[in-house]
């Protein structure tokens, strides 16, 4: 398997500490608001890889963190915490915008077929082990206290800048004027571990501890929580590249300095989804999240297809009409793969070379368009309907767009009213030479799974 390590900035070939167990780590969600689809695009990321090395063999242990504390809305430990804001704007307490919006992104992935990790666990769970690891930066003289809070000193770090490949006075461009510098930090790229004085009065969630009452920084929740469950040498570490720094820069910091030997080996960051306008965002411009993909009449699997896609390390830029044509082929896809007899028959000898390619595809860096491509060289194939299908079933292992399932959409009363509704308006379109309002019909019932054929008996419709 060659993965692209952000740490070295190659494609390497992936060899796990234990052949035995895998062990991943992926940064979750801040549940302060809803999953964008471009967060999702990661997760879906995140989930391709998780399968790809389950399919090739390897168990694996995953672990995610759920960020109910801590994040500034600048990376950068400026600004306020995104928590405390949401919880403002939607006058809920801090436990309940957690919950809320855990179980929102939980809906999400379910809907998107991302697997749950094995392990998910709150920031908020392991104060003490935040509070023990500080002790031991401390102690190392790796850590100080200042002005009431505890920073993590970046200049005794081993090669800070290794994962980022940035350099100091990089980062002092960077500086905006509008972003407060914090006073009490030696050197401006230093980071809190720990606040005692707040800048915020209202901050909700506090801990006691060594320093005082206070709350923890971000970056320390993913170090604690990964060796906490995955042990101290980790082999995979994912995120957007947005993490790349400082989040998984200064967790590597803290890990190694901690730990006192290398942590992690391989760093995978997927980019990003954009708008027309560039990155996504929750504040600006519409706010895309999967129900608002649903309520416009897409399939979320149609969002995982239209990202399968493309490579997980390529920019992408998302638009409505993309988006439909992904939804169209997804479905003329799945039409397809439903139409294969499903007797049993002998799985043929042939077969085994697509599941050789579908494997190479994956191997190569996650290839999932190559993969996908397999799929259709499939079903483009001599084999016989049952090799096909099972070929097909298996792939979907790791693919996860419901390629076999039946009819997702059940055919009520009042959807039947409603199809053949328009149908009706269509034929009045057609009629009057209104062929582009004729296409947008049809095209709003594709959307509902619902694919129209016009034969001389008139106008018949199947659920795809
Ligand atoms: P957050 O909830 O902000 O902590 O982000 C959750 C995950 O989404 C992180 O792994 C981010 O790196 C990732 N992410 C943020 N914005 C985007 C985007 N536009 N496209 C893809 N991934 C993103
Ligand atoms: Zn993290």
């Amino acid at each position: 398997m060659k993965l692209y390590n952000t740490l070295g900035n190659k494609v390497e070939e992936f060899i796990p500490h234990n052949k035995e167990l895998v062990t991943m780590y992926t940064c979750g969600p801040t549940v302060y608001h809803y999953a964008h689809i471009g967060n999702l695009r990661t997760y879906i990321f995140e989930d391709i890889l998780e399968k790809t090395l389950r399919y090739i063999g390897y168990p694996v242990k995953r672990v995610m963190n759920i960020t109910d504390v801590g994040h500034m809305t600048s990376d950068a430990d400026e600004g306020e915490d995104k928590m405390l804001k949401g919880a403002k704007r939607e006058h809920k307490t801090v436990w309940e915008l957690a919950e809320f919006y855990t179980e929102a992104f939980k809906k999400d992935t379910e809907k998107l077929n991302i697997k749950w990790p094995e392990v998910v666990s709150k920031a908020t769970d392991h104060i003490s082990e935040y509070i023990h690891m500080i002790e031991v930066l401390l102690k190392k003289d790796i850590a100080y206290s200042s002005g009431g809070n505890i920073y993590f000193d970046v200049s005794k770090a081993q090669d800070y800048y290794a994962l980022s490949g940035k350099n100091p006075e990089d980062l002092m461009v960077g500086v905006r004027d509008d972003v407060e510098e914090d006073i009490h930090k030696r050197n401006p790229a230093d980071f809190g571990l720990w606040f005692t004085s707040s800048k915020f009065n209202d901050q909700a969630m506090k801990w006691d501890s060594p320093w005082g009452v206070g709350y923890p920084g971000w970056h320390i929740e993913c170090s604690c929580i990964s060796i906490a469950y995955l042990g101290e040498y980790l082999d995979i570490h994912c995120g957007g590249v947005d993490n790349i720094f400082p989040h998984h820069t200064n967790e590597i910091a803290q890990s190694e300095a901690y730990l006192g030997h290398p942590w992690c080996k391989y760093w995978c960051h997927g980019e990003h989804l954009n708008d027309s306008s560039g990155k996504m965002s929750k504040s600006k411009g519409e706010f895309l999240t999967v129900s608002l993909l649903e309520e416009k009449g897409y399939d979320p699997l149609s969002y995982r297809y239209f990202c399968l896609k493309s490579h997980y390390r390529n920019q992408l830029v998302f638009s409505y009409d993309s988006l439909s044509s992904a939804q169209n082929e997804y479905y003329k896809l799945r039409k397809r793969v439903l139409n294969l007899k499903s007797e049993k028959d002998v799985f043929q000898e042939e077969g085994k070379t697509y599941q050789e390619k579908f494997r190479q595809a994956l191997e190569n860096d996650l290839n999932t368009s190559s993969a996908l491509t397999v799929v259709y060289d499939v079903l483009k194939s001599e084999l016989n309907d049952y090799t096909k299908r099972s070929l097909i079933e298996e792939f979907d292992q790791v693919l996860s767009l419901d390629l076999l399932k039946e009819n997702k959409q059940e055919i009520d009363e009042e959807f039947e009213k409603w199809i053949l509704e328009k149908i009706g308006e269509r034929k009045l379109a057609k009629q009057n030479k209104d062929f582009a309002k004729a296409d947008q019909i049809r095209e709003e019932l594709s959307k509902k799974h619902v694919q129209i054929k016009d034969t001389r008996e008139g106008t018949i419709f199947e659920l795809v």
